[in-house]
């Protein structure tokens, strides 16, 4: 009989290497937003993927990077713990880019890891096929990967592939979580990501990513399936408040509408979400906040 094998999975890599696209790609749903501009995961996302035979529970770490602010040293210290306690650690790079600073860094603090680390290209539909195997050979030098698995997070090409490989290095172990369960973040972080990145997506450059969602009240009507969701958006100035609600509210009714739409999508129900805009003034230095707003180093 064979036996079932599970474990942990953590995935570093620079901003937008493709981490969030890679864990919703594998779970086909969207339990980590994606965005073309970096740093985009803040809490780390536990995605789980149940087989017959294994079941592998992701951690989505923010990027590791010299941190500038308390949540850059929050956003650091998860990804460290996450490194720590894996079965397996997947190194994300883009293969369309060339290795950057920014990635030995990461490759730096990987070099004492127990666990074995896999290279992990991305971005392969980016490239010719005929620059892969050469890359893999450049890669082999830099770091004594355990595995160089070519992917394209973005269509799936490799990705099964790549499952099959990560579990022929889990040991074997219980199932942690049950066959229908694909995340351990409740429902109301998932709402409050896919609001921050409606904000992101519509906002362009004015809004930076100091802004985050908190949800005040997520609730179903009794006498209905209606969702009655109230969120509110925290920025650091007035000036972003205005950009946010926009002109005669336009902005924030666009930012609701797309939200919304996708909330229904993930919940199966109708939602009422109403949206709420706050100014804080440097709220990323401020704990309280930080806590509140669910940025706690340790679990
Ligand atoms: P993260 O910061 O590492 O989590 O990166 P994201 O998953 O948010 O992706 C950053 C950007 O790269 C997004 O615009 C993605 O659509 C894009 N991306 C991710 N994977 C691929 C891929 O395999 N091919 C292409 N062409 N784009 C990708
Ligand atoms: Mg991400």
């Amino acid at each position: 009989m064979e036996i079932f094998r599970s474990g942990f999975i953590t995935i570093v890599g620079r901003p937008n290497s493709g981490k969030s696209t890679l864990i919703n790609q594998i779970l086909k749903q969207k339990v980590a937003i994606i965005s073309d501009k970096p740093q985009t995961t803040r809490n780390r996302i536990q995605a789980v993927y149940t087989t017959d035979h294994a079941q592998l529970i992701f951690i989505d770490t923010p990027g590791i990077h010299k941190p500038k602010s308390r949540l850059g040293e929050y956003m650091n210290e998860v990804a460290y713990q996450a490194v720590r306690h894996v079965d397996v650690v997947l190194f994300m790079l883009s293969a369309n880019e060339p290795l950057g600073k920014g990635d030995r860094y990461i490759l730096k603090q990987l070099e004492g890891t127990k666990a074995p680390v896999f290279l992990i290209l991305n971005k392969i539909d980016l490239i010719p096929k005929l620059e892969i195997l050469p890359l893999i050979d450049r890669y082999k030098e830099e770091f004594p990967f355990a595995e160089i698995v070519p992917i394209s997070a973005l269509t799936g090409d490799g990705v099964d592939e790549l499952l099959e490989t990560i579990i022929r290095y889990l040991p074997e172990g219980p199932k942690y979580y049950p066959d229908h369960v694909v995340t351990d973040h409740p429902e109301s972080f998932i709402i409050s990501e896919l609001i921050r990145e409606k904000v992101l997506l519509l906002t362009r450059e004015e809004i930076p990513h100091s802004v985050a969602v908190g949800i005040d009240q997520l609730s179903k009507r009794e006498d209905s399936e209606i969702v009655d969701i109230q969120a509110t958006i925290i920025v650091e100035r007035q000036s972003q408040k205005r950009i946010l609600i926009g002109k005669g509210g336009r902005m924030m009714k666009q930012i609701g509408t797309l939200a919304r739409q996708e909330i229904e999508q993930l919940l199966g129900s109708k939602v009422y979400l109403e949206l709420w805009v706050k100014v804080i003034k440097d709220w990323r230095n401020k704990q309280q906040v930080l806590a509140e707003y669910g940025y706690r180093p340790t679990e």
